[in-house]
């Protein structure tokens, strides 16, 4: 890769960013990495609690970093609803006026087996989580969004979205399709004040891939905080030309 993921320690300063699955893994760390660098970060996640400790976390920083206080929204989205999203959305908008970006972290993984064995509840569930949500999500959070001067829309793909592999089942179709709405965004939204990309993590330390590896030494992978550049580049404005791109998060 060419890009030069370098930016500014106060680069997301006056920003409100949206982390889904924030309380855990990647969106832990981007939610955290996020505020450090200046932004007003929106916590979604499903479990409350843990919602709460990356706030305590974030608001532990606030000695070193110019922290701005985080809000959370506890939301399933394996169970939510439109009007969730448009209450959210509305919410947002009275109390920052707009929205600067969104990270689409929150992802199911189903379980890997053979494509015979699936059940159709899990195809469901891993649908819903990783590609319906998202659409009604992003529905209802445009409008905020283009009040923004320049807004940045992260989708999170996988290996598995750009190269079936057996066995992997609903979260390589999901990823899949999470690659196809990016592009379908930054197509239509393309020259105006939103973008649209993907990040690939690539293996990185959390549950997910603890559950979808379980006889890996997860010390031998990145730590999700080591991941960060490409994700603090894409929400910052040194990436406001790029769009309708899937990033590596750890080029080879
Ligand atoms: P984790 O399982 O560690 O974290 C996922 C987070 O999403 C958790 O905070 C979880 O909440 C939340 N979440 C899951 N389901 C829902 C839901 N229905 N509603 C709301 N929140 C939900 O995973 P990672 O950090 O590893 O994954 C983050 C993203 O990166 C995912 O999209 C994943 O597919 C992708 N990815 C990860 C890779 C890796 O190696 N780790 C590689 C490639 C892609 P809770 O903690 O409450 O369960």
């Amino acid at each position: 890769s060419t890009l030069n993921f370098a930016v500014a320690p106060d680069c997301l300063k006056g920003k409100t960013i949206l982390v889904t699955g924030a309380g855990a893994g990647i969106g832990k760390a981007a939610a955290l990495a996020y505020a450090k660098h200046g932004a007003e970060v929106i916590l979604l996640g499903r479990t409350t609690a843990k919602l709460e400790k990356v706030y305590d976390e974030i608001m532990a920083l606030s000695d070193t970093y110019p922290i701005a206080e985080p809000a959370i929204v506890p939301l399933d989205l394996k169970g939510a609803s439109k009007q969730n999203y448009i209450d959210m959305a509305t919410t947002i908008e009275q109390t920052f006026g707009k929205l600067d970006g969104v990270l689409n972290n929150a992802g199911a993984l189903g379980s890997i087996m053979p494509f015979e064995q699936f059940p159709q509840e899990m195809l469901e569930e891993v649908m819903q989580v990783n590609v319906n949500a998202q659409f009604i999500m992003m529905q209802a959070l445009i409008p905020v969004l283009k009040k923004a001067d320049s807004a940045s829309i992260i989708f999170t793909s996988s290996s598995v979205g750009r190269k079936g592999r057996a066995f992997w089942g609903p979260y390589a179709i999901s990823k899949f399709a999470t690659e196809g709405m990016m592009q379908v965004l930054a197509e239509e939204y393309d020259n105006t004040k939103m973008r649209f990309n993907c990040i690939n993590p690539g293996a990185t330390a959390t549950k997910m891939r603890q559950t979808a590896y379980p006889a890996e030494d997860q010390k031998k992978l990145k730590q999700p905080d080591e991941i960060m550049p490409v994700y603090l580049y894409l929400m910052s404005d040194e990436s406001q030309k790029v769009n309708g791109q899937s990033l590596d998060a750890q080029p080879k």
